[in-house]
């Protein structure tokens, strides 16, 4: 069991925590861990061998149990008993994927929306990840509070990815745009600013409490886009706070798949967007998948590691999921 691996665990742990409010703050401490984790890959076995685990930033005594019998037995009882109180069984068709052979994250913002870090600073950190690209996306324009991206300011942003991609060759950067679904379906940026992106996330932000059918609506429209190429966070919802959208998920993940638009998990621990049971859906109805850390600074990249674990239990294989495939193959299926 190396970091990574305890890293889902304990992010696991977070999630199904997550889902009863009176455990907000337990549940805020397993994420927090698991990020430290993620970032830091110590070498777990030495540190249990000395009994320094709880030096790990994060780790008090009660996750340092947790992560002491990972390291003995490969297991976690707390975990297996929470999914059991959360009827979330183990299901034994879980799928294996190694975050080495996770390629770029195609889901990020920058100082140009709401991001904390400029371009550079965020290219950094993907380099800093090994990936080999990384997709600029930042807010359209009808977020007007983190000053969305019209037009004008994207050609500006292009000219800054031609210096920011000259500085830091290793990770070709895709300018793209996470533009909003507007209530009746429509994108938040005409077909002809959408066409000259290299990749086009369209995410429902505002009035996810639209009542089913009209939502179920919205969300077709959205997936029958011809410029879409992923459904960002698909529900919006925030485990413990915010409930998200409810429309006929059946309906709109059938319909992604026949235009090949990829539903994402959205790694942040405030948001695990999907969840297993609907990423599990999704997949038997022939979805594809990126698995995204919608990092908003460069240490935010480490969701991901951690929050691969949402995919697993899904039974979702690599090849499903666009994040795995080689740059040459990824434009490919953007175009
Ligand atoms: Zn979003
Ligand atoms: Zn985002």
């Amino acid at each position: 069991m190396d970091a990574i691996q305890a890293a889902q665990v304990l992010s696991e742990i977070g999630y199904v925590l997550r889902q009863d409010p009176e455990q907000r703050f337990r549940a805020k401490a397993f994420s927090a861990a698991a990020w430290s984790l993620a970032l830091e890959r110590p070498d777990l076995a030495s540190l249990h061998k000395a009994n320094g685990l709880t030096t790990i930033e994060g780790v008090g005594p009660g996750i340092a149990k947790v992560l002491t019998e990972l390291m003995e037995t490969g297991r976690s009882r707390y975990l297996d008993r929470l999914r059991e109180q959360m009827k979330q069984p183990a299901l034994d068709d879980e799928s294996s994927l190694d975050f080495a052979r996770y390629q770029g994250d195609v889901h990020s913002h920058s100082k140009w929306s709401d991001g904390r870090a400029t371009m550079l600073e965020m290219a950094r950190g993907a380099e800093a990840m090994g990936y080999r690209y990384l997709g600029v996306t930042d807010h359209s324009p009808r977020i007007t509070v983190v000053h969305g991206l019209n037009a004008e300011r994207l050609l500006a942003q292009s000219r800054e990815m031609a210096e920011v991609q000259a500085q830091v060759p290793n990770v070709a950067l895709l300018q793209g745009i996470e533009v909003d679904i507007l209530e009746d379906g429509a994108l938040d940026l005409p077909d002809m600013v959408l066409e000259l992106l290299d990749v086009v996330i369209a995410s429902p932000h505002v009035k996810l409490r639209q009542e089913p059918a009209a939502m179920t609506e919205r969300m077709l429209r959205a997936v029958s886009h011809p410029h879409v190429n992923v459904i960002g966070h698909p529900t919006g919802r925030r485990p413990g706070s915010r409930e998200g959208a409810n429309y006929d998920f059946e309906a709109v993940f059938k319909e992604a798949a026949r235009h090949g638009v990829a539903l994402e998990i959205d790694c942040d621990p405030a948001r695990m967007d999907l969840s297993p049971e609907m990423a599990r859906l999704a997949l038997a109805l022939g979805c594809n998948f990126t698995v995204d850390a919608d990092a908003h600074a460069p240490g935010e990249f480490a969701y991901v590691p951690m929050g691969l674990w949402m995919a697993r239990r899904a039974g979702i294989p690599e090849e499903r999921i666009l994040n795995f495939l080689p740059l040459e193959e990824l434009t490919e299926v953007l175009r």
